[in-house]
This record gives C-alpha cells, sequence and structure tokens, in this order.
C-alpha cells in the first residue's frame, strides 16, 4: 500500500482501529471533523470541571474491548485508571448498581421474593458459554423481561440503563448474557468498573492518539470529509469539506453505515437495494452498530 490508510472519525471506533493498523505496520492519516478526539465520548472543560457527553463508565474493564487493545498493543499502562467502587442510580431515592451477582441479593430496590426469581434468570446465563449467548442475538430481552413482575422489570431497566445506554426494549438476550458473563468470576469475569484517573472518559482516546502520532501516522482533528472517491469501481482518495484531495486506496469509516453510505458517496455508486437495506438498519440504539465490509465489487 503505497499511501496511509484513511480513516474517518477519531471516536473510540475509528482510534481502536487506527492502534492496530499502526502497531501492525500500516500507517494511517485520520480525519475527525471535530475539534477534540472521542466522538460521542467526548468531554468538555466547564469552569474548573471536566463534562462527560453523558455518564460513561468501563464495566468489566478488564474484559472490554478497548483496554484488549491497549494491552495487545502493550500501552495499557498510559491509561491510569480508578476503580470505582460504589455507582448509584435513582429510582424514588437512590439505590446501589449491582455488580455482580451477590450485590443483587443486597438490592434495596427488590423485595426478597423477586431477587430470588431474579437469580434463577441469571444464575443460569451466567454460567451460559459465549457461543451459546451469540445464538440469543436474535431473542428480543423483552421475551424475558416481559413475564417478570414490576420490580423485577426495574432491575432489568437500571441494568440496561448503565451498561448499554438504553432500554430492554433494544437489547437482546444474547447481547445482556453476554454482559452478566463477562461479571461472572467463575468464567473468568470481573465485577470491577473502571474510569479514566485524570481526565475526563475521552482520556481512553487521547491516549490511542498520541500512541497512532507516535507511529509515523497523522491525527487530523477540525477536517470534515465530503466525499470518498472512487473511479473505476475502486477507492481513489478522499475529498476533504475545502475541497483538497487526499489519495489512498485504502479509506475506513469509523461513524454508522447509515449516514455514510448517504453522505460520502455519489449517487449510482451502490445499487439501490444495497442503500434500502443499509437505511433499514435500525438506528434507536446508542450501542448496537454496524460495521461491515464491501465483499462484492462497487
Ligand atoms: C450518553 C451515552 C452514554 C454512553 N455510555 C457508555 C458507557 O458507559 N460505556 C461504554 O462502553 N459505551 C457507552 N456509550 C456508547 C459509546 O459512547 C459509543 O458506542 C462509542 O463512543 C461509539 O464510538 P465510535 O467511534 O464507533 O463512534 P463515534 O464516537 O460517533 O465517532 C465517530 C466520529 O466520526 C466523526 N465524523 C462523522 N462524520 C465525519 C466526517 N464526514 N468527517 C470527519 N469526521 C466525521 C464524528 O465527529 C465522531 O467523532 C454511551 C453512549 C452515549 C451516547
Amino acid at each position: 500500500m503505497k499511501n496511509p490508510v484513511v480513516i474517518i472519525g477519531a471516536g473510540v471506533g475509528g482510534l481502536s482501529t487506527a492502534t492496530l493498523l499502526v502497531n501492525d505496520g500500516f500507517p494511517v492519516s485520520i480525519y475527525e471533523k471535530s475539534e477534540n478526539v472521542g466522538g460521542r465520548t467526548a468531554s468538555m472543560k466547564f469552569r474548573n470541571h471536566i463534562l462527560d457527553n453523558g455518564f460513561h463508565i468501563m464495566p468489566f474493564y478488564k474484559k472490554s474491548a478497548i483496554y484488549e487493545i491497549l494491552k495487545d498493543v502493550k500501552i495499557e499502562d498510559r491509561l491510569k485508571l480508578a476503580i470505582v467502587d460504589k455507582i448509584a442510580f435513582y429510582d424514588n431515592g437512590f439505590h446501589t448498581y449491582p455488580k455482580g451477582i451477590g450485590d443483587i441479593l443486597k438490592m434495596s430496590l427488590i423485595p426478597f421474593k423477586s431477587r430470588i426469581s431474579l437469580l434463577k434468570i441469571l444464575l443460569p446465563m451466567a454460567f451460559t458459554s459465549m457461543e451459546k449467548a451469540e445464538e440469543l442475538d436474535s431473542v428480543p430481552l423483552t421475551q424475558v423481561t416481559s413475564k417478570l413482575d414490576f420490580h423485577s422489570k426495574q432491575f432489568f431497566d437500571a441494568v440496561c440503563m448503565l451498561a448499554f445506554a438504553d432500554s430492554p426494549e433494544h437489547i437482546s438476550l444474547g447481547e445482556f448474557a453476554r454482559t452478566i458473563i463477562r461479571a461472572n468470576p467463575f468464567k473468568g469475569g470481573t465485577s470491577e468498573f473502571a474510569y479514566p484517573d485524570m481526565g475526563g472518559y475521552d482520556r481512553i482516546s487521547e491516549v490511542m492518539a498520541n500512541y497512532v502520532k507516535e507511529q509515523d501516522s497523522e491525527v487530523n482533528l477540525g477536517h470534515s470529509i465530503k466525499k470518498v472517491i472512487v473511479q473505476n469501481k475502486k477507492v481513489t482518495g478522499i475529498e476533504l469539506s475545502d475541497g483538497k484531495t487526499v489519495e489512498t486506496d485504502c479509506v475506513i469509516i469509523s461513524y454508522p453505515a447509515y449516514h455514510a453510505i448517504n453522505q460520502l458517496f455519489e449517487p449510482g455508486i451502490f445499487d439501490d437495494d444495497f442503500i434500502k437495506k443499509t437505511n433499514r438498519l435500525n438506528k434507536t440504539t446508542s450501542v448496537v452498530e454496524v460495521h461491515f465490509a464491501l465483499s462484492k465489487a462497487l
């Protein structure tokens, strides 16, 4: 490859892809339209405070994809983390958020009888395999929660809000089961939650951006990409919103496909059926995103 790989977007997705590529010896040029890295995890300064864009935490952090990537490239020490011991959530009063099965037994929000019925659901889930959990990806979580009493439903609402920033209606049973497996210490899981010790949540992105810059690569902030240039069915470059063009034969787009397909390509490049399918992708949840590689000629 004669030119660097172009990556559009410097959120955690674009930066973790860049981190892995530069570690494998492929130089990258990242273009990010805002003035900061982090994307949806960007933080801002207000007087003497650092404010995140909504509530962010690394649940079961040692099992998280980001932590695994930092470990793979041996830079995990650059991200100083504080272990978050107690998280409270509000539901007609403050309650301690359960970080493991043991905590559920002590939950003040839920009557004892409901705690027992919750354990009957969660324990088999915690001991299932990741492969079995994947088979449940097409089953909605509501198939389980719709049969529950009011208090048990409240438990699922709280866990989904914290783990996925969403409600059970938008989460699959498989995704939920994987979260419970990651919390099971008997399956190598952990109930440790973490948060960057210095700075806001965007510290994670800053660590990756600094590593990328050290490896002969660029992170260009304040540069919006207008178009991916395609000639003779091949990507040949990108056009920035100021009209400048950059040559490359590989472009990685790190923001949702249904936006990118409609915004970055000339009409006629993708067939209508493909565009229709992309536009039908469910946009309601903040965590489930579809990333795909094109396997057929454009
Ligand atoms: C309120 C809230 C709370 C959350 N809490 C958690 C949590 O506690 N734990 C957790 O793990 N996850 C959490 N998430 C989910 C997590 O934030 C996202 O899944 C993650 O940040 C997505 O990263 P990304 O890089 O895929 O996308 P993004 O962060 O959206 O990055 C895409 C980037 O592309 C840039 N871009 C777009 N178009 C262009 C263009 N034309 N040219 C150049 N650049 C462009 C954007 O500016 C953006 O920076 C939360 C999400 C929200 C909204």
